[in-house]
C-alpha cells in the first residue's frame, strides 16, 4: 500500500507539478478560508477574503471587534453568509476562550488534543480542522474530502462506505509523517477530482489511469 500510495503521489507531481496550497497570506487566513470554503467554491471564497482584506479585518483581533451584521456583509460572496458568520465568531470565541486569541498558542498546542477541541467548536468538522492543522498550523495530518474519496473508491483503495477516519488512516499509516507531502498530496488530489474524476470521470486523459489499468480495474463510467 505503501508503495502504491507514494507512486501515485509521484506521478500526480509530475504531471500536475507543485500546487502551492494554501493560498493564504497568514495562518488566520487560511483558518478563514478554511471555515468559508465549506459548500462553495474558492473562487467566492478569495471575492469575501478580498472583502476582510480591505476592511482590515484579517486579524482574531480585527475581525472580533467586527459587529455581526458588518461581518456578515463582508464575507456574503462565500454564500451562506450568516452559516458562515456564525462559524467564524465561534472559532474567535474558542480562540479567545481557550488559547487568548492567540493563534501562535494555539498551534503550540499537541495536535490530536488541538484537533478534538476544534472539532468542539459548532460548524468545525473533520475536513475543516484537519485542513487548519496542515494548512495553518503545518502538523502532518491528512485531510480528506469529498474528491480524495471518490478517486480511493474508484481505484479500489477503499470501500463507498469508508468513513472519514479510515480513510485518513490509509494515508497517515502508510505515509511518513511527512508535513510537505501531506500538503501537497491533498492539493494534488483535488486538482485531479476537479479536472478528471468528475462524477463522470475522464479516465482517458486522466494521470492516474495507469494506477487503474496496472491493477486490472475496469474504467468506471459514473
Ligand atoms: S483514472 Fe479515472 S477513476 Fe482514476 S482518478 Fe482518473 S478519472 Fe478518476
Amino acid at each position: 500500500m505503501r508503495r502504491r500510495l507514494l507512486r501515485i503521489y509521484h506521478r500526480l507531481y509530475r504531471r500536475l507539478g507543485p500546487q502551492g496550497w494554501w493560498p493564504g497570506r497568514s495562518r488566520f487566513e487560511v483558518i478563514v478560508g478554511a471555515i468559508l470554503t465549506q459548500n462553495t467554491n474558492w473562487g467566492n471564497v478569495e471575492k469575501a477574503i478580498r472583502q476582510l482584506r480591505g476592511a482590515r479585518a484579517l486579524t482574531p483581533s480585527a475581525m472580533s471587534a467586527l459587529s455581526r451584521h458588518r461581518l456578515a456583509t463582508l464575507i456574503r460572496p462565500a454564500g451562506t453568509f450568516a452559516v458562515k458568520t456564525r462559524r467564524l465568531q465561534n472559532f474567535l470565541a474558542f480562540l479567545r476562550t481557550r488559547y487568548g486569541g492567540n493563534l501562535r498558542r494555539m498551534f503550540r498546542d499537541e495536535p490530536a488534543r488541538l484537533r478534538d477541541a476544534l472539532l468542539g467548536v459548532s460548524g468545525i468538522g473533520p475536513e475543516t480542522a484537519d485542513s487548519i492543522l496542515l494548512y495553518a498550523g503545518n502538523m502532518p495530518v491528512f485531510v480528506i474530502d469529498a474528491y480524495t474519496k471518490r478517486i480511493l473508491v474508484r481505484h479500489r483503495l477503499i470501500s463507498p462506505e469508508a468513513a472519514y477516519h479510515e480513510v485518513q488512516a490509509l494515508f497517515m499509516n502508510h505515509l511518513p509523517q511527512d508535513t510537505q507531502l501531506y500538503n501537497e498530496y491533498h492539493a494534488l488530489l483535488v486538482a485531479v477530482g476537479k479536472a478528471y474524476c468528475r462524477s463522470t470521470p475522464r479516465c482517458d486523459t486522466c494521470p492516474l489511469r495507469w494506477d487503474l489499468e496496472g491493477h486490472g480495474i475496469p474504467l468506471p463510467r459514473r
